[in-house]
């Protein structure tokens, strides 16, 4: 295949061809050599099912997985086509962060190693907005991904299914994709029509996974995805073993990523008793053993709880399976002799809602936390009550990123220098990459290891000036806050970090301070004000540094524009340090963190999420780590804890935050500092002031990132970088398939 596949690109006719018609023209010729690999006979396959998808460009790394990356570079360099052109070429933001992003990392380790797991999602019109500033202020435009083509899906026009809703059907058109790895797995999005046009359904991606807009949308977007899904699984069991359904169970597994999918259990007792004549005890008891449920958040605004009214009138016929499965739980906690407490605890019926997350803990086979501290969260507090009747539900699987996308693509210089040092069988099987902790005392692959270092800062300096149109001071220490805004991340933590520093600098009380850099890249939800809120501080700071000569040859603020996967590509390899500095107890895993310390970053975290396993695999003494521990931020919360008494402990801290009620930055008459200000000092109706424990942390903060100043530089720094490398091999998403594959789905 690959021969053929290359003589096809070798015979290409590129004159006079633009960069967006060659790259649509090389897609589909590679798309032409590729055959789908369905499930064997008697082979049991992972379904997965994903509300987001996060996939990033498609291009080069469909390319790097079919070994041909190299070699079609040659080819289009003879024809005086520079193969980097493509990356002009946006990629599809199927979904708005690490979420959908895991998504994207689990589906391709899957196709890596061989395993026959199909995704399921929707393939929407519109994905994630286009971000830009402008003042500082955050807008939004849409991401009209397809004006570039869609080279990489094929429509099926064949296997399209009606979907029914109370106000008519929708038509559920299959578009799949190809997660390229020892095998083809499918990705299949479906795009929602109706009458031949597109319906609004399958438009626009949500916008955020913790507001209230667009409810009952959202709502029938989630049962789109849950009934094409269950459809597409019943009739391909079907058709291959009959409609023996007590079987089913040994042939598929059906992985809900968070609770968004969660529907899909109420579906597939609808269809079987409805369609199939199945008793609904049965349809249940098949439903426990196929479903398991991955928990990714504990924020109560991210656990679903479905209206009844809207069920009603939405999905009638959904809604009454949902009572009778309300219904048949409370019969089996009355046999099993439970507390009304524990009862109200685990109800699927609250009131007038329905809880997608209780009712994932009651039916699903295994529930998995994402870290190790996450799904002790779930053991002890979330799900305390269902662990105490069914410990043996909850297990762990830690996320992972793929290193494919996260170090050979977009680290080849580093993927090369690693080659040198233990050859290629890393890249086969990434356990191999620890033996790359033989060279942490080598002085001159350390000096190898800076210098690529050195280059990916230089690489993502210019690719910033490109695209920002500004320059990264020469030679700073990269430290770097990606991720979603949200305040339980603490992006505003930082901002007040820096104007601390800031201050020290021109007070002179810094002598040594090396030049710093401290990017961000974020998108705030929409309707989220105290996020854009925050991205406008940010920026504004970000103003006031590069204006004053006192500072700006020693401190940078960037916050770059419509931070995406590509972008992310740029960011972690060029990185120092990894900012990840979420409350304890709140950040399930992080994936971010990998990906920096996967490219040499170090981290610079609290004791929250995949961080405190980072630190533990790469040792304490390489990374960062500060702050409160879930214990204590617990405690806080408990005893009542008192922000102002904090803040008004540390002067220089007070400075930093008074800004932003004291009119040193203006927020243009909006009112979002002020809005900030008062969710720190007085709180809200729902929260108490600093709901994120910033004055506890920040202190610690600032002293850890003034103590990675003075140690970057040293050998004894990069060492640190390297180890965190050479330790990252359990955070590929190979590894967290390979334990799904394992203890949760039974494959093979
Ligand atoms: C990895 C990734 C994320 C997740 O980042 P966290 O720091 O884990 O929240 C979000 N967005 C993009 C584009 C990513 O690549």
């Amino acid at each position: 295949m690959k021969e053929k596949l290359l003589k096809e690109i070798e015979s290409l006719d590129a004159d006079g061809k633009g960069t967006i018609e060659l790259y649509n023209e090389l897609s589909g010729a590679v798309m032409r050599n590729l055959t789908f690999t369905p499930p064997a006979h008697g082979e049991k396959a992972a379904h997965y099912l994903s509300i987001e998808y996060l996939i990033g460009r498609m291009f080069y790394n469909n390319l790097l997985e079919l070994g041909i990356l190299k070699e079609t570079e040659e080819i289009l360099r003879r024809k005086g086509i520079d193969a980097s052109a493509f990356e002009q070429i946006e990629d599809a933001a199927l979904g708005n962060g690490g979420l959908g992003r895991f998504a994207a990392c689990f589906l391709d380790s899957a196709a890596g190693l061989g395993l026959p797991v199909y995704g399921y999602g929707i393939r929407y019109r519109y994905g994630l907005f286009r971000q830009e500033f402008s003042d500082g202020f955050q807008q939004e435009f849409p991401d009209d991904w397809q004006s570039f083509g869609d080279p990489w899906s094929v429509r099926r026009d064949g296997e399209a299914r009606a979907v029914q809703f109370a106000d008519g059907e929708v038509l559920a058109v299959p578009y799949d994709v190809p997660i390229i790895g020892k095998r083809v797995n499918a990705l299949r999005l479906y795009r929602a029509e109706k009458n031949g046009a597109e319906d609004r359904i399958s438009e626009y991606l949500y916008p955020a996974d913790d507001t209230e807009e667009g409810k009952r949308l959202r709502l029938r977007q989630e049962y789109f995805l849950s009934a094409a899904a269950i459809g597409d699984c019943v009739d391909r069991f079907v058709r291959e073993y009959g409609e023996e359904f007590d079987r089913f169970g040994a042939y598929n597994a059906i992985q809900l990523n968070d609770t968004h999918p969660v529907l899909a259990i109420a579906e597939w007792v609808r269809l079987l008793t409805s369609r199939y004549g199945v008793s609904f005890k049965d349809a249940v008891q098949t439903a426990r053993r196929t479903f398991q449920y991955t928990n990714h958040t504990i924020l109560p605004e991210a656990l679903e709880w479905w209206p009844k009214r809207m069920l009603r009138s939405e999905l009638p016929e959904v809604y009454e399976i949902l009572r009778k499965l309300d219904a048949s739980q409370r019969r089996a906690m009355r046999r099993a002799g439970a507390t009304e407490q524990e009862q109200a605890a685990l109800r699927i019926s609250n009131g007038d809602a329905f809880s997608m997350a209780n009712l994932a803990v009651d039916i699903c086979e295994h529930v998995n936390g994402v870290a190790k501290i996450h799904s002790e969260i779930l053991r002890n507090s979330l799900f305390r009550t269902a662990c105490r009747y069914a410990p043996e539900k909850f297990v762990n699987v830690t996320n992972g990123i793929t290193q494919r996308r996260w170090l050979m693509l977009c680290n080849a210089e580093l993927s090369a220098l690693i080659d040198r040092c233990i050859g290629t069988q890393w890249r086969e099987r990434i356990e191999g990459l620890e033996e790359m902790r033989k060279f942490a005392s080598d002085g001159r692959v350390l000096a190898e290891f800076a210098a690529i270092k050195g280059e990916k800062k230089r690489q993502l300096s210019e690719y910033i000036a490109k695209r920002e149109g500004v320059r990264l001071l020469p030679n700073a220490i990269v430290y770097a806050q990606v991720k979603r805004l949200h305040e339980y991340k603490r992006q505003l933590m930082t901002a007040f970090a820096i104007l601390e520093i800031c201050e020290k600098l021109k007070r002179g009380e810094l002598p040594d301070f090396k030049p710093s850099v401290f990017l961000f890249g974020a998108k705030s939800a929409p309707s989220y004000r105290r996020a854009k809120g925050i991205i406008k501080f940010i920026n504004e700071i970000a103003k006031a540094i590069a204006e004053d000569d006192a500072v700006n040859r020693r401190l940078q603020v960037v916050f770059v524009t419509d931070y995406k996967v590509s972008y992310a590509e740029k960011i972690v390899a060029g990185a120092d340090v990894s900012l990840q500095v979420s409350t304890a107890g709140l950040e399930a895993s992080g994936t971010g963190n990998m990906k920096f310390m996967m490219n040499g970053a170090v981290t610079c975290g609290t004791l929250d999420g995949a961080n405190i396993e980072i630190a533990e695999r790469a040792g304490k003494e390489n990374n960062y780590i500060f702050g409160a521990s879930v214990e204590e931020i617990d405690a806080l919360r408990r005893g009542g804890y008192d922000a102002n008494e904090y803040l008004a402990r540390d002067a220089a801290m007070t400075r930093a935050v008074r800004t932003l009620a004291d009119g040193t930055f203006s927020d243009g008459g909006t009112g979002y500092f002020s809005e900030l200000y008062e969710s720190l000092t007085e709180g809200a109706s729902w929260h108490k002031g600093d709901h994120y424990f910033i004055f506890r942390d920040l202190p610690d903060y600032v002293e850890t990132l003034l103590r990675i100043n003075r140690e970057y530089g040293t050998e004894e720094f990069t060492r640190k970088q390297f180890v965190n490398m050479a330790s990252s091999a359990y955070f590929s998403s190979d590894r967290s398939i390979a334990e799904y594959a394992a203890n949760i789905w039974h494959l093979r």
